[in-house]
């Protein structure tokens, strides 16, 4: 478990002016960790970390030969095209070039000259995925968003009867997850709707978003050597926001019984910025079970996660109509929620996950589910805000009405953590569009 330092300190400042800017994602405090380079260009990809409205090049600054150490060989792992290799290095690794960088962007650093001349501005760059991904798992961890699909599906019995004893989860697609700004076609599929009596093959006439967490695993476990829980968090190196997208009329008509496939295999978006277990140690609450239900197993159970094994992240998510983009108008808000709601911790997500043996390997993304709150218009998903796509939303600004998402509609996540205490940090934006299904 993470613990608090001098890099959490809300006083300090860095020599980046932007980094200082109150409401900034990228203060010195945060310090997140990507794949870029300049966009439009030739250049390789390579690690890198925001800071205020700029990008930290980790490739120059290896270079530079200003960081030494054990930090400096983290630094040469984090420097290359993927991240698998410094996720690898563990919380060791993380934390000395945590704290390295930390001292070269304060106030006063000595080797603000050469670190300045590595900082390329966020609005130059292009970015990739963080990782190679070998292995994506999709979690369904909110008990308000299982409840309200539930209802969709079975009104009888909504919650199935796993659902307050394990972290349910399915084996994604790793070759569809896509970084923010990427676009996709709708997809097609087979669809059985409402009263016909046999399927069609059609496109996706229920297009919907998830707005999800995602977690990258550091380094991994061998094959039969399952994780307890209480080292479960020295194998996730940190965290982004992921959209889940899927396909509900083909989803819900294929998924009995073996679980999700077409339906949500064309597309899953992450953002481009990786932040750090270390910069969300401020941001820690309690795993809280009420006495009335099922408590966990006692491998799912344990002291730390009892007390700060949940995580406070303020998340939103914003509809931008094709209309809002002909109008410049801001992006309509559909949703607003926290990640607390979550009924299980990702270190439950991870021990479930390796239990039987299952070997995670570093650079592997796990997304959490969906995250509802338990108010409806802090529900994740459009089918929960239409209550089945029986009750449209009206979009703010164009007044346009949604029950499912319509072609040229970009979804857009945000996330960020903030209390009295602490320096505010965010996750950036997590961000794609639905292009018209290929006829
Ligand atoms: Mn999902």
């Amino acid at each position: 478990m993470t613990t608090l330092d001098h890099t959490h300190d809300p006083s300090a400042r860095s020599w980046l002016a932007s980094a200082n800017v109150p409401g900034t994602d990228f203060p010195i405090q945060n310090l997140p960790f990507s794949v870029l380079r300049s966009h439009g260009s030739n250049e390789a990809f390579r690690g890198a970390v925001a800071i205020g409205d700029q990008a930290l090049d980790l490739a120059a600054l290896s270079a530079t030969g200003t960081i030494a150490g054990a930090a400096g060989e983290a630094l040469k792992l984090a420097a290359q095209d993927t991240l698998n290799d410094f996720m690898a290095g563990g919380p060791g690794a993380w934390r000395a070039l945590r704290h390295a960088l930390f001292d070269a962007l304060k106030e006063g650093a000595a080797s603000q000259q050469a670190v300045r001349a590595c900082l390329i501005p966020l609005v130059d760059v292009e970015y990739r995925l963080p990782t190679r991904i070998g292995d994506y798992t999709d979690f369904y961890t909110s008990i308000h968003h299982a409840r309200n699909v539930g209802r969709v599906i079975r009104p009888e019995d909504p919650l199935t009867p796993n659902f307050q004893w394990l972290p349910v989860a399915y084996h994604g697609r790793s070759s569809s997850v896509v970084i923010s700004g990427t676009n996709y076609h709708r997809p097609h599929g087979q669809a059985k709707l409402p009263g016909s009596s046999a399927p069609v093959y059609t496109a996706c006439t229920r297009l919907d978003f998830e707005l999800e967490m995602g977690f990258f695993i550091g380094p991994g476990n061998a094959l039969g050597h399952p994780v307890p829980l209480a080292e479960a968090e020295q194998h996730i190196f940190g965290m982004c926001l992921l959209n889940d997208w899927s396909a509900r009329d083909h989803q819900f008509w294929e998924m009995n019984p073996l679980g999700p496939f077409l339906g949500k295999n064309f597309c899953t978006s992450i953002s481009p910025w990786v932040v750090t277990m270390d910069a969300l140690a401020p941001f820690r609450l309690p795993f809280e079970r009420p006495a009335d239900e099922p408590q966990p197993l006692a491998y799912l159970d344990e002291t730390h996660n009892r007390q700060s094994g949940s995580l406070d992240v303020q998340l939103t998510v914003n509809i931008e109509s094709a209309q809002h983009r002909q109008q410049g108008l801001t992006p309509a808000e559909v949703s607003r929620t926290s990640f607390r709601h979550q009924y299980w911790t990702i270190a439950q997500m991870l021990t479930q996950h390796t239990v039987g043996g299952c070997n995670l390997q570093p650079g592997d993304l796990c997304g959490t589910g969906t995250i509802s709150g338990p108010t409806p218009s802090e529900a994740g998903a459009i089918v929960e805000l239409s209550q089945g796509g029986t009750r449209p939303i009206t979009l703010a600004g164009t007044g346009e009405q949604r029950t499912f998402l319509e072609d040229g509609d970009a979804v857009i996540l945000r996330g960020w953590c903030e209390r009295t205490g602490a320096a505010r940090i965010g996750f950036g934006e997590c961000r794609g569009m639905v292009l018209p299904a290929i006829s």
